[in-house]
């Protein structure tokens, strides 16, 4: 039998992040990933694949909306070809989970391919083509999250489906209904409504994109109601069935009225839930909560003392970015030494266009817990930068503690807002004033001015161009 240091189960940006890091540090490592693909969800069905699509239905919606105001003329129809789109993002996939393989490689790290299962909390039991069992004095549960689902609709992966068949449809859907208005609903909604699908939303709650600040998600239901989705907050849905080829979604609107909506795909994106079926959890003595997340203290250490566990399969944001620092985190304890995170500081994205970015305390946060505060708002209409690419929605927020200047979150929505946000994790970071931003050189013309704005209006209203 093969013994490790570490074993890692599951293969996502929180499992091979976390392989890559304990193989650095010393230790003898092994990963185990059920499919014969690595990568996880963010590769193979999930960051990647819906940010090769996002790209290119924003190239096809230039082509047809934008390219002659530049002076760009196409002689001819400019068409969609689904089968090549779909193709190219799968070859992206293909190169970047191919590159998992060959870092896996690189660190000496054995791969595993089948479903890990605890035999004990030092045992794994690998069932794949063949079965076998390895001894791991440490072991890190990284199995992730798959779609959560409402009890009474049955997806049927044909026409009521998950993320993971919107990925790879292969037609254009005539009407796309979304049943949640969160990050993979108006990301993947919006591929669809460039390709020229009817597309509506669905939410529950009173606003698109809940958990961010208000003003982000006014902003960007402004923008998709221009672009003619239907929105369809304060919904309740309570049926979803299939006749043939049409999806009939049955709602409750606020007012208790009965809305029907009849489209040829619905998209059900409720959500995501941690996945630990098969893993066995019990026999090693890890404890899931109410929730189904593996139980973790502030060490990521589950209930057993040996196992640790990082990513969507634990509390928090399921985020990849926070998946890999958690990786990171719990192979750096592993070694002994003493790592932090400051998971106030992990920034969110959503990739629509304009694209929205967060990090840190929204204005209703720091409302509800009484912070003394002060915002500083600049639309981005009024850069320079945005009126050469035409990008003329959305703006930069800047919140900053009232006494103190410290910035306390910084909230946008505009082109580029996705690299953006990194400029105020940084200032973030190191406790930076919204004056210490509004004295930094910010390149001219750049969408980053609009930070720069957005802080000198935060700290003394005194923006300059606007
Ligand atoms: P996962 O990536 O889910 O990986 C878990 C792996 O474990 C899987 O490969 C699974 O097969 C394997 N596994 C499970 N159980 C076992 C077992 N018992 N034995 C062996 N292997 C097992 N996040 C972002 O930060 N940015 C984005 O742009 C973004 N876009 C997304 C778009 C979509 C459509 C979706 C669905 C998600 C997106 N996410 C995004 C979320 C992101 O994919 C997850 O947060 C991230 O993948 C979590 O990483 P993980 O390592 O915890 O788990
Ligand atoms: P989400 O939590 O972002 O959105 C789900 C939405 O569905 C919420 O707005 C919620 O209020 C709504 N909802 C819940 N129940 C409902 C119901 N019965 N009827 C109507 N609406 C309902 O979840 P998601 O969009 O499914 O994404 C899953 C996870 O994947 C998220 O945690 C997200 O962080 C991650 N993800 C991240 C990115 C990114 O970082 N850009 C992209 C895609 C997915």
């Amino acid at each position: 039998m093969n013994s490790y240091d570490v074993a890692i189960i599951g293969s996502g940006p929180g499992g091979y992040v976390a392989a890559i890091r304990c193989a650095q540090l010393g230790m003898k490592t092994a990963i185990i990933e059920k499919y014969s693909v690595l990568g996880g969800t963010c590769l193979n069905v999930g960051c990647i694949p819906s940010k090769a699509l996002l790209d290119s239905s924003h190239h096809y919606e230039d082509a047809i909306k934008h390219f002659a105001e530049h002076g760009i003329e196409i002689p001819g129809d400019v068409k969609v070809n689904i089968e090549q789109m779909i193709a190219r993002k799968q070859s992206v996939v293909d190169q970047t989970t191919s590159g998992i393989d060959f870092l896996m490689k690189k660190n000496n790290i054995d791969v595993y391919e089948g479903l890990g299962s605890f035999k004990d909390a030092t045992h794994i039991t690998i069932s794949g083509k063949e079965t076998t069992e390895i001894e791991a004095k440490k072991t890190i549960i990284a199995t992730g999250s798959k779609p959560s689902n409402l009890p009474f609709i049955k997806i049927d992966k044909e026409r009521v489906i998950t993320s993971t068949e919107a990925l790879k449809l292969k037609e254009i859907p005539k009407h796309l209904i979304v049943i949640g208005g969160g990050v993979i609903g108006l990301e993947l909604g919006q591929v669809y409504r460039r390709l020229g699908s009817e597309v509506t939303i669905i939410e529950y709650m009173d606003r698109i994109i809940p958990t961010m600040d208000s003003g982000l998600s006014k902003e960007l239901n402004k923008v998709f109601k221009k672009a003619k989705f239907t929105m369809n907050v304060s919904h309740k849905v309570k049926s979803v069935e299939r006749q043939g080829d049409e999806v009939i979604v049955k709602a409750d609107n606020k007012k208790g009225e009965e809305v029907i909506i009849k489209g040829d795909y619905c998209l059900v994106s409720v959500g995501r839930r941690p996945y630990t079926d098969g893993l066995n959890a019990e026999a090693a003595g890890v404890k899931l909560n109410d929730r189904g997340q593996v139980e973790v203290n502030e060490h990521l250490q589950t209930t057993a003392k040996n196992i640790y566990a990082v990513g969507d399969v634990i509390k928090g944001a399921m985020l990849a970015h926070k998946a890999s620092e958690e990786g990171v985190l719990v192979a750096e304890i592993l070694a002994g030494q003493k790592p932090h995170i400051d998971y106030n500081l992990i920034p969110g994205v959503v990739y629509t266009w304009p694209e929205v970015a967060s990090v840190g305390k929204t204005e209703e946060q720091l409302q509800e817990a009484g912070v003394d505060y002060k915002a500083g708002q600049f639309p981005m209409r009024a850069l320079g930068r945005s009126r050469a690419s035409m990008d003329l929605d959305g703006f930069v927020k800047v919140l900053a503690d009232k006494k103190t200047d410290e910035i306390l979150g910084v909230h946008m929505i505009g082109a580029r807002a996705a690299d953006m946000i990194a400029e105020a994790v940084v200032a973030m970071e190191y406790r930076a004033s919204a004056e210490d931003v509004s004295r930094m050189s910010h390149a001219h013309p750049t969408f980053t001015e609009a930070i720069k704005e957005a802080a000198l209006a935060a700290t003394d209203d005194r923006a300059l161009h606007f």
